[in-house]
């Protein structure tokens, strides 16, 4: 059923409401049939992106090209464009048969019946097509509401938090089985969420934004493990901030020599960001460390360790909180990984 995607691209768009520039240059390229999702802070222009992708907001200045076509002056109705939202958008004296149908008739497709049931089979809801929305759990509302989405092969998935009204273990389910089916039609899809376990877990590429930018794009893997900056470094996942040395093409912190991320100029004193996995806490009677907090959060357990006048937080196995109690001298390693610094950027 791969319906395979188009290329998607965000060119140098600017807006502003009022004094606030929601979009300050905003580029984004998105390649046939990939899963970009939008991760940041609140208010650095997420939504805005969206919306103006979709033609529901204009842009003061910059281009939207859609498979290859200039599209920025096209209204939302002829922009070829699924919306999935956080609120759920059915129509509540519909069936979700007829929800998922409404779209399809909206724009006179043929069949719309069939296809409809179709598309409620690809979500799993086929014995549920007949219900209506205050029938459903949220997640089978979203599902309903995604369905509505595909059924009109659209061009581009645009999906604005949409998980992010449902419990979380409904949510996980839910975005795993978004993955599945986005990979399945093949439909080019960007995805907005502060959510970083969600960007991480779904996407193709993370395009971490900051202020109507993006800041780094890249694979979720790289986004953690190689934050392109601080802020990145800080958004994505904890950091401690530790005093480093940088001397040649490493820095040493806590007298561990570590890689850098990317090749840094300033120094020899410097700020590492280090992960709490990258760090270890052993007991040792002799250490220099003293533990100073300790908390069990099931497969993991966070300990905050006192060395000198610096603190450390480290994450290590859950069970491994019996031995590290609140007190103890303990001694601090971290693991050789490569870190990113904090320019001040
Ligand atoms: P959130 O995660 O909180 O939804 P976001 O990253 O999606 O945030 P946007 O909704 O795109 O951010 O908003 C970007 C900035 O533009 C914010 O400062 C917001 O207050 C402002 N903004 C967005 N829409 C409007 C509007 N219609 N009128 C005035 N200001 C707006």
């Amino acid at each position: 059923m791969n319906e395979s995607g188009v290329a998607v691209r965000l060119k140098d768009l600017h807006k502003t409401f009022g004094s606030t520039h929601a979009l300050d240059g905003l580029d984004l390229t998105l390649e046939p049939g990939e899963l970009i999702a939008l991760l940041g802070p609140s208010g650095c222009g997420k939504t805005t992106a969206l919306r103006v992708l979709a033609g529901l907001e204009d842009a003061d200045a910059g281009q939207v090209l859609v498979d290859g076509k200039d599209v920025t002056a096209l209204p939302a109705n002829r922009r070829d464009m699924g919306m999935v939202f956080q609120a759920y958008s059915l129509f509540p004296h519909l069936t979700a048969l007829a929800n998922v149908e409404f779209g399809l008739r909206l724009r006179g497709r043929p069949r719309p019946v069939g296809r409809a049931a179709e598309m409620l089979e690809l979500v799993g809801l086929a014995e549920f097509a007949g219900r209506y929305p205050h029938q459903l759990s949220g997640g089978q509302q979203q599902r309903v509401a995604l369905a509505r989405a595909l059924a009109i092969r659209p061009q581009v998935l645009l999906l604005d938090e949409p998980l992010s009204a449902l419990d979380a273990k409904v949510r996980v389910q839910l975005r795993d089985e978004i993955k599945r089916i986005q990979t399945e039609v093949g439909t080019t899809t960007l995805f907005v969420t502060h959510d970083q376990e969600e960007a991480l877990a779904m996407a193709d590429r993370v395009g971490v934004m900051r202020a109507g930018r993006i800041e780094q794009l890249a694979s979720p893997a790289d986004v953690y493990q190689k934050p392109a900056t601080a802020f990145v470094a800080d958004f994505v996942g904890l950091s401690n901030r530790l005093p480093g040395r940088l001397e040649g093409d490493g820095v040493t912190v806590l007298g561990t020599r570590l890689p850098l991320v990317s090749p840094a100029g300033a120094g020899p004193d410097v700020t590492a960001l280090v992960r709490p996995e990258s760090v270890d806490v052993r007991p040792d009677s002799d250490g220099p460390g003293r533990v100073l907090a300790a908390s069990f959060l099931g497969p993991t357990s966070r300990v905050t360790v006192e060395v000198g006048d610096q603190l450390v937080v480290a994450q290590v196995t859950g069970g491994r909180l019996a031995e590290l109690p609140v007190g103890a001298p303990v001694r601090v390693e971290i693991r050789p990984v490569p870190v990113a610094l904090d320019t001040g950027a």
